[in-house]
């Protein structure tokens, strides 16, 4: 709701910026285009006279100091701040922000591809659908970066398609104007912001926001990419958050593989605690084979083909950040793995599958082993103090002074040792009676 209030807010028309068309601002960007209005200002694409050539374009977003509320002056602040944090290839960079003619700016990577939700309507216009490969390529993108703020303790609290800018066929996350830094150890922070269609339960709830919100919303334009759709749809806003706080959880269409929808699902569960953790999703088999493989091979690909995009740069770091994933053993094995044929593949499958299998008996038999020598040291030293307890009930006063300052057990802890565990006593008690009896003549 309170982005529908910030839609309205008044923002001054004689936004200074706009009138250095012919002069530098900061000494450096000449403005070239207005590209849109944001909420809090207006976002321009200029050129930096002082980059590397090709490197020219880049995003200045005006925010006028004399419209903002201190408040609002402080959260461009922490925006810039935050930016200036961040670098991965899924993030929109931060290049700098300063203050010129009264106006607080900020400047960023550009996005030739705009946004996503512009994307999806174009596709949508069209009868167009995106390939299940685009779909993942991107989702695993967006999971990368999400999983590098998530690192950082930085929440972005307003994922959605208008805030991912496509660059090169590229998915970057834009728009850090409503994230919080994480305070100090606490995961949580409460406030209201963005637009319904991407509101986890919880935080319409107002029951907190933390980093399984942004998964949900993450959920959403995962749903949105194959469906071309909102998630939750509905006439009016309260339409809507009833659908995400009561309504079921959508579904995949079926040309989707299973999988994808299990994914979804799990994302878009309606308590957080239990929709996975943007890490842990990047490790499902099912995800972690598609990073491996397609990721990796496509931006290797696009940096060698695509020179003229001047992107090789930026296929490197992705890959960068996908081998930091990905074990160098792993990839040599994989490489190993293609050349198979497909019954050779079945094979090592299998093989794979026996190995697995008898790794995990191993290790249960070890653990059970370990589990066993506890148990039976637990009652070793039961015994002997059963032992103790009824040497006391012979022995003078003095020797029992001595054995409790020696063994400080009670009965009762004895007795409620004992009551728990009746039947298991039998065969190890047994197994270890001697010992406890040689300890107990000592005393006799
Ligand atoms: P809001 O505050 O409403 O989220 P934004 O500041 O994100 O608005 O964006 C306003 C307009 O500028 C949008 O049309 C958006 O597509 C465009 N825009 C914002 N950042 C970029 C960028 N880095 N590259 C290209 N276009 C951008
Ligand atoms: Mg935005």
């Amino acid at each position: 709701m309170l982005k529908f209030q910030e839609a309205v807010k008044h923002v001054s028309g004689s936004a200074p910026i706009s009138t250095c068309s012919e002069t530098l601002i900061a000494r450096r960007y000449v403005l070239q285009q207005k590209l849109g209005r944001g909420s809090f200002g207006t976002v321009y694409l200029v050129s930096d006279k002082k980059a590397k050539q090709g490197e020219e374009l880049k995003v200045l977003k005006e925010i006028s100091v004399g419209d903002l509320k201190p408040n609002e002056t402080v959260e461009a602040n922490l925006e810039a701040q935050l930016l200036s944090k961040l670098d991965h290839p899924a993030i929109v960079k931060f290049y700098a922000s300063f203050v010129e003619r009264e106006s607080f700016c900020i400047i960023t990577e550009y996005c030739e591809g705009r946004d996503l939700d512009c994307k999806i309507q174009e596709y949508k216009e069209a009868g167009k659908i995106f390939t299940e490969s685009q779909i993942i390529e991107w989702f695993i993108q967006l999971l990368l970066g999400v999983n590098y703020m998530h690192e950082r303790r930085i929440l972005h609290r307003d994922l959605k398609a208008k805030n991912i800018f496509l660059k090169n066929n590229l998915l970057k996350i834009g728009d850090f104007g409503v994230s919080r830094l994480l305070m100090g150890s606490c995961d949580l922070a409460t406030t209201f912001t963005g637009t319904p269609y991407y509101m986890s339960p919880e935080a319409l709830k107002h029951q907190g926001y933390d980093t399984k919100s942004d998964i949900w919303s993450l959920g959403c334009i995962l749903y949105e990419m194959c469906c071309l759709d909102h998630a939750f749809t509905g006439h009016n806003f309260l339409s809507i958050v009833l659908k995400i706080v009561e309504g079921n959880t959508p579904s995949l269409p079926d040309k989707y593989p299973s999988k994808l929808n299990a994914v979804l699902h799990s994302m878009l569960n309606k308590n957080p605690s239990l929709r996975p953790s943007a890490a842990e999703i990047l490790k499902i088999p099912y995800i972690d084979e598609q990073l491996q493989q397609n990721v990796k091979c496509k931006f290797t690909n696009m940096a060698l083909k695509d020179k003229t995009f001047n992107c090789q740069q930026e296929a490197a770091r992705i890959v960068n950040a996908v081998q930091k994933k990905v074990h160098l053993q792993t990839l040599r094995e994989l490489s190993e793995v293609q050349k198979m044929t497909p019954r050779e593949r079945m094979r090592l499958r299998k093989l794979n599958a026996a190995d697995e299998k008898a790794k995990k008996l191993k290790q249960l038999a070890e653990e059970k082993y370990q589990e066993n020598l506890k148990r039976m040291q637990e009652l070793r030293s039961r015994n002997f103090q059963q032992l103790s307890i009824d040497v006391l009930h012979e022995s003078d006063e003095q020797t029992s002074k001595h054995l409790i300052q020696s063994q400080p057990v009670t009965a009762l802890d004895y007795i409620s040792i004992g009551h728990k565990e009746p039947s298991e006593n039998e065969t190890p008690g047994r197994l270890c009676m001697s010992e406890p009896v040689e300890h107990a003549e000592k005393f006799l």
